[in-house]
């Protein structure tokens, strides 16, 4: 429990309907009612209630009209005695109203210091800090939604669940190994290899749904390539349903990768229209065609795009081998001509993961699409079971992963049980570190600095 009561706007700061002002700490209920003039005190009211009344400055002068509110220690969101003063917005009240708590004693909250102090008094764990950061920097209704898994200590449960299973295969691993001889009944082999198999299992699904947790936070970024005149830019338009990139029949037309953003079914999508590629013309266009390849190496997916109104040729041929080894779909554009390119022939370019007829001028098969895209990235049967992760929780879960698959591969072969031990270590450490057990002080410090104030 911290000594010191805090104070902050908890609202954005600018002209809004109301601004919200916190206080956290054991004078919160007390310096509140030194501002608040209501029907009784704060102190004479039942916690949660909210209380209408005024704001009065030191000769007791009123300046607002305001809701107020407390909240009792071990039922708020710090876990200690928190108030709320709901005064009108437009940061004049707000601020005579910080301006008096100051006044009182009330230190100003620094950045993230109402969850920091959330997580110091055992309400929530630095997962669910991290899901509340999420929460708030969410772009997409999926994206949201995520977080708040996340913040229910999904995330937390899951892992820390695994965690222990793993723990309790180490202890019968290493009981074998340690006192071969003992009474304790040994794990033969099959069950061994059973115990593992589900383990990774786990960890499997458990990273797949941090990793979509992830992606849709961040936006799954799309590009658009081929040689030029395919259609790439036709096509971004038809995606946004409005003219953003410049479409000619000149071929090289678009020399630079554009990127706009668009959502399906609540996913955030970036897409990445870039120059076509071919052999360069001249130095401008070769720089076009470096971008594209830099866009394609941030890429999640990329969409090769074919004129399927001529017959396929050498350049759509170096286009599709860029794309060797990165996940795709072919699309076949221009559907509204008659076409020239079959589909195995478009299939033979490039192992991609589907492929779809379209036409980017007459927005079919436009709807299709951004399924197959969605469908490609995230898998549909994983867009409600995201969990919010960060970048580095997700690194963790992908250890785990590689430490158990390479646990199973040993036991499969038959290389002994202590090899085993070792790599359930490793993923139990793993796990460690997503769940911030180590009780590492600057990484708290790292996660709550991102805060804003008065969160
Ligand atoms: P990019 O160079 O790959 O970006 O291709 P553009 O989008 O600039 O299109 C090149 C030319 O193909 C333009 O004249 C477009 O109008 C035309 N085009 C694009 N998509 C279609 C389509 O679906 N059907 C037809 N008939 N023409 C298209
Ligand atoms: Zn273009």
């Amino acid at each position: 429990m911290q000594n010191e009561t805090i104070a902050a706007l908890s609202t954005a700061l600018g002209e809004s309907a109301i601004a919200i002002v916190r206080l956290s700490g054991p004078q919160s209920r007390r310096w509140a009612d030194c501002l608040f003039r209501g029907r009784r005190p704060l102190a004479e009211t039942e916690p949660r209630f909210m209380s209408h009344g005024r704001l009065v400055d030191e000769a007791g002068e009123p300046f607002d009209e305001v809701l107020a509110v407390w909240f009792a220690p071990g039922r708020s969101y710090t876990g200690e005695e928190m108030a709320e003063i709901h005064c009108h917005g437009g940061n004049m009240a707000a601020r005579l109203c910080l301006e008096g708590l100051y006044a009182l004693g009330a230190r100003p909250a620094r950045a993230g210091e109402f969850t920091q102090r959330a997580f110091l008094s055992g309400r929530i764990d630095l997962a669910q800090a991290e899901a509340v950061l999420a929460t708030i920097r969410a772009r997409s209704e999926a994206g949201l939604k995520a977080a708040q898994k996340s913040l229910a200590g999904h995330l937390s449960l899951l892992a820390t669940s695994l965690r222990e299973k793993i723990l309790d295969l180490s202890a019968l691993v290493e009981a074998g190994l340690d006192y071969p001889d003992e009474e304790l009944p040994p794990l033969t082999g099959p069950e061994l290899a059973e115990a593992l198999r589900s383990l990774s299992g786990e960890a499997h699904l458990l990273f797949d749904r941090c990793r979509t947790g992830l992606l849709l936070s961040q936006g799954i970024a799309i590009a658009l390539v081929g040689k030029p005149n395919v259609g790439k830019s036709s096509l971004l338009n038809a995606l946004l349903a409005r003219p953003r990139a410049l479409v000619t029949a000149v071929a090289g037309t678009t020399r630079d990768v554009l990127e706009e953003p668009l959502s399906h079914r609540g996913v955030p999508l970036h897409l990445l229209d870039t120059a076509g590629l071919r052999v360069p013309l001249d130095e401008v266009e070769a720089l076009g065609i470096d971008r594209t390849l830099e866009a394609l190496e941030r890429a999640d997916l990329a969409l090769l795009v074919l004129d399927g109104s001529a017959p396929l040729d050498d350049d759509d041929r170096r286009a599709a081998s860029r794309l060797v080894g990165r996940p795709h779909l072919t699309l076949v554009n221009k559907a509204d001509l008659s076409q020239l390119v079959g589909d195995d022939e478009a299939r033979a370019l490039s192992p991609s993961l589907g492929l779809l007829r379209l036409s980017a001028r007459q927005g079919e098969g436009i709807d299709a699409l951004k399924e197959a895209v969605v469908d490609a990235v995230v898998g549909s049967g994983l867009l409600d079971e995201a969990l919010n992760a960060s970048a580095s929780q997700l690194e963790e879960l992908r250890l785990v992963r590689s430490a158990l698959d390479e646990a199973r591969r040993l036991v499969r072969e038959g290389l002994g049980e202590d090899v085993a031990a070792a790599n359930l270590a490793e993923a139990r450490s793993a796990l460690d570190r997503l769940l911030f057990l180590d009780g590492d002080d600057a990484l708290a410090e790292r996660i709550f600095s991102r805060f804003c104030v008065g969160k």
